[in-house]
């Protein structure tokens, strides 16, 4: 699971896929082994000097011709991606999601403790990917990219492949009653821990993927040494979630 794809670029693989889909790239960077932990962080404060190099190390890695990111709002816009030029390119706006159907452009978004969801329309060789918190995830950011995959692309939901990442997981986080409000959920009495990428599997199946479409990383930013970045840890920089259709 753990690889560098190039010297000093550490990047897990969505390893199901990798098999499945050659001509896909999915997968999640990582803190990495290097003292100096690879961090992608180019929002907030304070902003990491290395981050705007490390996209484009991590870029030219993938062999992609762009790698496409938005300043993120745990909101629900998705941009699609259709005829973008080359290098690091930030979305015009600010969005949660992406998605294409051009070969050699990668989806990226930013996380540390909030699910990357990654979509996948193989018979259209389509792709979304989405950051989603539990805002995003409460306003319903999945089934909104699911329906953009089906309107842009023809893809009925019967047909797509859904994986949820590596993201904090049901026992460590622990949130507030407005959060399981939020979600739908019956509200526990006190703060109580909510398993985020459970609440996205259930939001998939109501749009109609197929139980066995959608896979769940097992692995927690939080607990179990994954060497991911996670901000209930205090850490404040950021790992990217990618995914594109190789070029
Ligand atoms: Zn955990």
């Amino acid at each position: 699971m753990n690889e560098e794809i190039a010297p000093g670029v550490p990047l897990y693989r969505v390893t199901d896929w990798a098999d499945r889909f050659p001509w896909l790239f999915a997968g999640i960077t990582h803190a990495g082994a290097d003292p100096d932990p690879f961090d992608l962080r180019l929002f907030g404060e304070p902003a990491s000097q290395l981050a705007p190099g490390r996209w484009r190390d991590l870029l030219r890695a993938s062999a992609f011709t762009a790698i496409v990111h938005a300043r993120q709002v745990h909101e629900t816009r998705i941009v699609v991606h259709d005829g973008v030029g080359k290098g690091v390119r930030e979305a015009g706006g600010a969005a949660d999601g992406h998605a294409t159907a051009d070969s050699g452009v990668l989806l990226a978004v930013t996380v540390a403790d909030c699910v990357p969801v990654y979509l996948l329309a193989a018979d259209a060789r389509a792709v979304a990917l989405l950051h989603a918190g539990w805002r995003g995830t409460a306003a319903g950011i999945l089934p909104r990219g699911i329906a953009l995959l089906g309107k842009k692309w023809g893809t009925d939901p019967g047909n797509l492949l859904v994986h949820l990442g590596p993201a904090i997981c049901g026992e460590c986080y622990e949130v507030g009653s407005e959060v399981f409000g939020a979600l739908g959920l019956e509200v526990p009495p006190d703060p109580a821990p909510v398993d985020m990428r459970a609440a996205l599997a259930r939001q998939a199946k109501a749009a109609g993927v197929p139980s066995e479409s959608i896979t769940v990383s097992d692995v927690c930013t939080l607990c179990g040494g994954s060497n991911l970045f996670s901000h209930r840890a205090g850490r404040s920089e950021r790992q990217v979630a990618v995914l594109g259709i190789r070029p």
